[in-house]
């Protein structure tokens, strides 16, 4: 059989199959799904790269003013804490992981005593963020960070005023971003 011969009956054999299966088994057959995918991805091999090699170039890592990284508790500029304990943080966390005690003073303000966050809890949802009507709780972009021994995963409050304070400048520019 000469090479027309062999084109014919290839004609005439997807044909067939065209007709008897219908136009996927076809596309199966001819392998055009798998055709089209190389093809895609032959195109973007000679395209410049947008992954980055985290941690290596982690520094770079583009985020979002609203990225829920590692959370912080926040002070104003005069030092004070901002957390007024109204404990909405703590009911509104569907991960349970905020625990909140707290001490009225004797001129009626009321300020924590205990604020700890179990970070094997926390699923960085931002929720606390989010209800707390005093910009105290917050996430920083933060997401680097991991824990080696039981018991360092509860983070507590001096933990979280100290982290507020190292990034309370990324804090103010991201809350500015986000309102803008
Ligand atoms: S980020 Fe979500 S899970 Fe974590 S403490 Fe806040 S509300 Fe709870
Ligand atoms: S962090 Fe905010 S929401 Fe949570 S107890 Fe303090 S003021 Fe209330």
């Amino acid at each position: 059989m000469n090479l027309v011969g062999v084109f014919g009956a290839l004609i005439t054999f997807a044909l067939l199959i065209y007709f008897i299966f219908g136009r996927d088994q076809l596309k199966s057959l001819l392998l055009l799904d798998l055709l089209s995918g190389l093809r895609v991805t032959g195109k973007k091999l000679f395209e410049p790269k947008t992954t980055l090699h985290f941690p290596d170039e982690g520094e770079s890592l583009p985020t979002s003013p609203r990225f829920k990284g590692m959370l912080a508790l926040r002070r104003y500029e005069n030092g004070q804490e901002r957390c007024i304990a109204c404990k909405l943080c703590e009911a509104v966390c569907p991960a349970l992981a905020i625990n909140i005690e707290s001490h009225e003073h004797t001129d009626g303000t009321r300020r924590t005593t205990r604020f700890d966050i179990d970070a094997f809890k926390c699923i960085n949802c931002g929720l606390c963020a989010e209800a707390c009507p005093v910009d105290s709780i917050v996430c920083t972009d933060e997401m680097n960070y991991s824990f080696l021994r039981r018991g360092d995963n509860i983070m507590t409050k001096e933990q979280l005023l100290a982290i507020g304070d190292l990034y309370e400048d990324q804090i103010a520019r991201n809350m500015e971003k986000d309102r803008a």
